[in-house]
């Protein structure tokens, strides 16, 4: 455990404490990959790590994991101490997109390349991106709220700003969403962030909504399913849940629930094994010293054109759970259907 009380401080799989340095030299050398994670707090990032550290250890590597509690400073010095560690690579999910440069100048400062996994790092020489098309999973969360209030008065509930990712989700969303209000068809009357991803922010800024809109509300876009859990509850307490459409992602136990409930409209998934499994794969290759072929675009970050691989998104609702999450082993269907 490192120094300086963190408190989702989560170590290591494979016991040894040895550094790269005292490892046999050659084909041999165990390679040791660092993974500084912003938070455990929603139900996939649990996934993503025990996902990212099963493969890197059936390749024969260690990782050694982080938590940083959405904490920039917690982040960086978690980071240093992983290089100081002599990992061989560093895998970073940034809690703060701009903050997180000092981890990646610092990472090459000691000749260490650097994977953004899942969010883009900005303003900085990321070496590869690992993510989803998150453009593309706005897009279709407002396109499913649209197909079920094709009008109205439309609310937007996003992520926390310190995220890149949750400034592609709002871009997606609003450009299914402007051209809706150009026509007239639709009015956005509320747009926020949420600070931290946090259920009670997404929970405050629906109550706003409902209050500053008189509950003349039609439908919400919400950018993830803990946010989509906040809108609920606001709807909850006016008696609107189920009647406003609410979307959401991360296909969370919860909300395949609300879901199935009829309070959430969908969730996106997003198959975290494979995102999981190719970050972990890379990065064994990147932390090896070997090219990475894999990167089929170049997505910029501020700074320069980042190698990247981008997945698809799932759309899901009550009519496919069970041939998306439940098929993948994303999730169980007796948990799943627990309560209906
Ligand atoms: C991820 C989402 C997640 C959110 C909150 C985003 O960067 O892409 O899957 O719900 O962070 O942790």
């Amino acid at each position: 455990i490192l120094a300086g009380g963190l408190t989702a401080c989560s170590v290591v799989n494979s016991g040894s404490n040895a550094k790269p340095a005292d490892a046999p030299k050659g084909d041999n050398k165990k390679i040791v990959v660092g993974f500084s994670m912003d938070t455990l707090k929603e139900e996939r990032w649990q996934k993503d790590k025990e996902l990212f550290e099963k493969k890197v250890k059936e390749l024969g590597g260690e990782v050694k994991t982080l938590a940083a509690n959405s904490d920039s400073a917690t982040q960086l010095s978690q980071a240093e101490q992983l290089i100081s560690e002599g990992v061989n690579v560093l895998v970073v999910v940034p809690y703060n997109a701009e903050a997180a440069a000092q981890i990646v100048k610092k990472a090459h400062d000691a000749g260490i390349k650097v994977l953004s996994y899942d969010r883009l790092i900005k303003n900085a020489d990321v070496d590869l991106y690992v993510s989803f098309d998150n453009v593309r999973v706005g897009e279709m969360q407002a396109k499913a709220i649209v197909e079920k209030a094709p009008k109205g008065n439309y609310v937007y509930i996003g992520g926390a700003d310190t995220d890149n990712n949750a400034i592609l989700f709002r871009q997606g969303a609003m450009n299914v969403l402007k051209p809706l209000e150009q026509k007239g068809d639709i009015k956005i009357v509320y747009d926020q962030y949420s600070k931290d991803w946090k259920p009670e922010e997404a929970l405050k800024n629906m109550e706003n909504a409902l209050t500053a809109n008189k509950n003349n509300i039609q439908a919400v876009v919400a950018a993830n399913d803990g946010t989509a859990g906040g809108v609920v509850q606001a709807l909850k307490e006016q008696n609107l849940a189920g009647k406003v459409p609410v979307s959401g992602q991360d296909a969370e136990l919860a909300a395949l629930q609300r879901i199935l409930e009829g309070t959430q409209t969908m969730t996106i998934y997003k198959p975290i094994s494979k995102e999981a499994t190719l970050a972990a794969e890379l990065a064994m290759k990147m932390g090896k010293g070997e090219p990475v072929n894999e990167a089929n675009q170049k997505v910029n970050n501020g700074k320069t054109d980042v190698p990247s691989v981008l997945l698809d998104p799932i759309v899901v609702t009550k009519d496919n759970i069970v041939d998306t999450v439940i098929k993948d082993g994303y999730q169980r269907l007796e948990e799943v259907y627990k309560y209906v």
